[in-house]
């Protein structure tokens, strides 16, 4: 390829609400344009990268076993009727209307179409196990897009449905998903961890998300350095046990003024997200006086929400506590929880406790807890001008830094990642509300077990920068570079030698196989390196007059601090 046919569109600055790097840069090197909130076109440069994310996806994919199909985008509203989400699931799911005024969805994930297939097409346990996946563009709206193509409204998604014919084999399709998920990203080049994420009710173990670690990441993680164990912070934290908490920072006992906090700041504040079921908070709260004693205690109860993406409330009756949930006393909480009211740790304790939950409470604004003092309880409470920084958030959690290990290996870590993939066992959830079955050995119709199995195809460019770049720029693991090598000649235009050199190399590296890009723009060499570092291409060779004379180029890594004299002889076998 050369840059003369090529489109490189590279900004010095970048746009005012790039809040993190990989944003940042990726609009700078030119991949990625701002159409609207969450919605980007995906420029050459920055669509390379996309082709070659997808490319190791669909190669592992296949080799797993699975194959490919596209769903459409655009979705009848029927059969996300036949499983109650066309209902059930919150603005996150983008509904539109046709000219005849008949209901349709775009796409968040595609469940309902896929089970629609299986049961047409699946018909005797003969044809199990298969594993559809579809590389296709989604649709979220999501209530804070932001961080360019990390948290897009419209992004590409890897979507992997199993269909089986029992539990015992579902668990193996999934054991194989997970697999094919670490030959990816080991191929992506980057450090990772999967992590057990909770399933919520149905599926019980069987889910893991694939976080990639970033300081920004949006999610927390808890790992113990010593072992194998590692896990959400939502799944850490229903494992963990309850009870005191050593005395940190009493941040908490000061951020009960009444004032006005929103559900969405108190998720933020938490670092998580608003939860799938509404879900209840427990905290004690300190109050000090002024030589630090203790003088009041008391246990809050907090009700977040309900308005996560996929916005499945599940409509539950946990007994014992008050239904509508305006407030719980102390003796409600102690009941459910085990909270005794003198509990002293002022660390939050966050408990996935399915609420009752009323629509109309779901959709309530403002949050509400109740203390443990008889009738009392407060709404629209403000966490105070004290607000913790975010790196301090894993102090507000029940599951803190230096806890042990479930698995009695050592102290736990924490750490922050994005979630670039997720496997997740399905049961027979959606194959009941549909009622897809297929015939089994014994002639008797079954329903599917099934597994689902995602891929941010389009954030996990954005994640690997967020953990490879520096000041001048990205810095691409080689796997999905959107060029592995450039050539920068210096002063091709005046130098006949320099410019059949550079063109010889691009020829030979082309017919190799390697995907080289050569800069034929006549840029200045300062104004074609900072491109190139910015671009973030691995490996970079400059071609100049007096190098050409001594039949020598300069080789330089992107990480590499200067460039290495190499032979015009060597060149080749040492890029390839
Ligand atoms: P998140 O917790 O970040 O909202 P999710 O759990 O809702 O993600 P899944 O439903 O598990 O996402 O979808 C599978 C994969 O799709 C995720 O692991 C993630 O990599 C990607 N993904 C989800 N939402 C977005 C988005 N808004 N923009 C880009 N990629 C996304
Ligand atoms: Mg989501
Ligand atoms: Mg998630
Ligand atoms: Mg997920």
């Amino acid at each position: 390829m050369k840059a003369s046919q090529f489109f490189i569109s590279t900004l010095k600055e970048a746009p005012a609400d790039a809040e993190v790097v990989s944003h940042q840069l990726m609009t700078r090197a030119g991949m990625i344009k701002k159409l609207g909130a969450g919605i980007y076109s995906y420029m050459p440069m920055g669509l390379r990268v996309i082709h070659k994310v997808e490319a190791i996806v669909r190669e592992e994919m296949n080799r797993a076993g699975a194959v490919e199909l596209t769903m459409p985008v655009v979705q009848p509203a029927e059969l996300w009727q036949e499983t109650g989400r066309f209902e059930k699931m919150g603005p996150e799911l983008l509904r539109i209307k046709d000219r005849h005024d008949r209901d349709f969805v775009v796409q968040p994930t595609s469940e309902e179409v896929v089970t629609d297939i299986a049961r047409q097409e699946l018909r005797s346990y003969k044809q199990l196990p298969k594993n559809f996946y579809q590389i296709q563009t989604k649709f979220r709206d999501e209530r804070r897009p932001r961080f360019g193509l990390m948290r897009g409204r419209e992004f590409i998604m890897k979507d992997a449905y199993s269909f089986d014919r029992d539990e015992a084999a579902a668990k193996v399709s999934y054991q194989v998903m997970a697999a094919a998920y670490r030959r990816i990203f080991d191929r992506f080049g980057l450090r990772y961890r999967a992590v057990a994420a909770d399933s919520g009710a149905i599926g019980g173990d069987l889910s893991e998300e694939f976080q990639v670690i970033a300081a920004t990441g949006e999610d927390a993680i808890v790992y113990c350095p010593g072992s194998d164990y590692a896990a959400n912070m939502e799944k850490a934290e229903a494992l963990a046990p309850a009870g005191p908490r050593p005395a940190a920072a009493n941040a908490m006992a000061k951020t009960s003024t009444p004032g006005k906090s929103t559900c969405a700041d108190v998720a933020e504040l938490l670092g998580v997200p608003l939860a799938t079921t509404v879900k209840s908070l427990v905290l004690a709260t300190d109050t000090l006086n002024e030589s630090g004693e203790i003088v009041k205690s008391q246990v809050w109860l907090l009700l977040l929400r309900g308005d996560h993406d996929m916005n499945e409330v599940k409509v539950s009756k946990v007994p014992g506590l008050n239904a509508g949930f305006r407030f719980a006393t102390v003796s409600e909480i102690e009941a459910h929880f085990g909270c005794k009211p003198g509990y002293l740790g002022p660390i939050g304790l966050k408990l996935p406790v399915k609420l009752v939950v009323d629509r109309e409470v779901v959709v309530m604004a403002d949050w509400i807890c109740g203390a443990n003092e008889p009738d009392f309880h407060m709404t629209g409470v403000n966490w105070g001008r004290d607000l913790p920084e975010p790196d301090q958030v894993a102090d507000l959690r029940n599951v803190v830094e230096g806890d042990a290990s479930p698995d009695g290996q050592g102290a736990l870590a924490i750490e922050r990642g994005i979630e670039v993939g997720h496997v997740f066992y399905l049961g027979t959830k959606y194959s009941q509300a549909m009622n897809a079955t297929f015939l089994g050995e014994d002639g008797k119709p079954a329903h599917f077990e099934m597994g689902c199995y995602g891929i941010g195809i389009t954030r996990l460019p954005a994640a690997a920068i967020e953990q490879n770049h520096d000041e001048r720029g990205i810095i691409w693991p080689d796997a999905i570079a959107p060029f592995t090598v450039v050539i920068c000649p210096i002063g091709m235009d005046r130098s006949p030698e320099v410019k059949a050199a550079a063109e010889q190399l691009h020829e030979q590296l082309v017919a190799a196989g390697v995907d080289v890009l050569l800069d034929d723009r006549g840029e200045r060499p300062g104004a074609m390196f900072a491109d190139w570092e910015l671009i973030g291409v691995p490996h970079r060779v400059t071609i100049g007059d007096r190098g050409i004379k001594e039949a020598q180029v300069e080789y330089q890594h992107r990480r590499d601090a200067a460039a290495t004299k190499v032979a015009v002889a060597e060149i080749l076998g040492f890029l390839k």
